[in-house]
């Protein structure tokens, strides 16, 4: 029940894995996290404690300056590795990490199984994923808005794709997310404390708000795709 993502120049794995563990207090029964490594998008996720993952992950390290990471608390499909985050689509462009409830992920799933999708997990979030590759022309914010468009229900989402290495789009609808701004960096995750040690320059993302990071800049709109402006709040507590 937790998310974190990273862009900048560091390694993302050790941040994504902090990250979590600041969010374990939320309740989980899995983990997983994406990088973007030298062979691509790569995921490696697992049930059980985010000490399994970290395991799994020791012998095997995803290096990579760009990743997203979740800790599931599963709603829809038993906890289980293919059944935990991120989630992919066929071609495996596409990476998304999920909080929340796809209510109208039984009609959306048949459809595109109709279409010839290839469903691996019995989670509402796989959808998600396969709904932004179809929706995709090259251009990843448009196509997390119409695919967005498309679900009912409640959530926060982190989304990544091969085509597109140097950005991290972010959403929320009804389940919390802040995006961390940093100095070459910038963080997304479900709540403060999972970020607090990189930076205190947040942003609040607002139901049907999402971000588009760079390591750079943070562009913020509605998931209309009206650009908005945003105070930045400034955490001055401590953990
Ligand atoms: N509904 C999704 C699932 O069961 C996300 C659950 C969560 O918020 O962790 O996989």
């Amino acid at each position: 029940c937790g998310i974190v993502g990273y862009i900048g120049n560091r390694e993302s794995q050790p941040i994504l894995l902090e990250g979590l563990k600041k969010l374990e207090y939320r309740g989980y029964d899995s983990a997983g996290i994406a990088v973007f490594t030298e062979e691509g998008l790569e995921v490696t996720k697992t049930v059980g404690r985010l000490a399994n993952l970290e395991n799994r992950l020791s012998g095997d390290p995803l290096r990579g300056t760009v990743g997203i990471g979740h800790t599931r608390w599963a709603t829809h499909g038993k906890p289980s590795d293919v059944n935990s985050h991120p989630h992919t689509d066929n071609s495996l462009k596409f990476s998304v990490v999920h909080n929340g409830i796809i209510e109208n992920y039984l009609d959306l799933k048949e459809e595109l199984m109709l279409a010839g999708h290839r469903f691996l997990s019995e989670t509402d979030t796989e959808v998600i994923s396969h709904l932004i590759a179809v929706e995709y022309d090259g251009d990843i914010v448009k196509a997390v808005q119409r695919a967005v468009k498309k679900m009912r229900g409640a959530f926060a989402l982190g989304v990544l794709t091969e085509h597109e290495p140097d950005r991290l789009v972010a959403v929320r609808f009804a389940s919390p997310l802040i995006i961390g701004i940093g100095e070459g960096e910038k963080f997304i995750a479900s709540d403060i404390p999972a970020i607090l040690e990189h930076t205190r320059d947040i942003y609040i993302l607002n139901d049907g708000e999402m971000a588009v990071l760079t390591r750079d800049a943070v562009e913020l709109m509605t998931i209309e795709g009206n650009f908005i402006a945003k105070e930045v709040f400034h955490v001055d507590w401590d953990i």
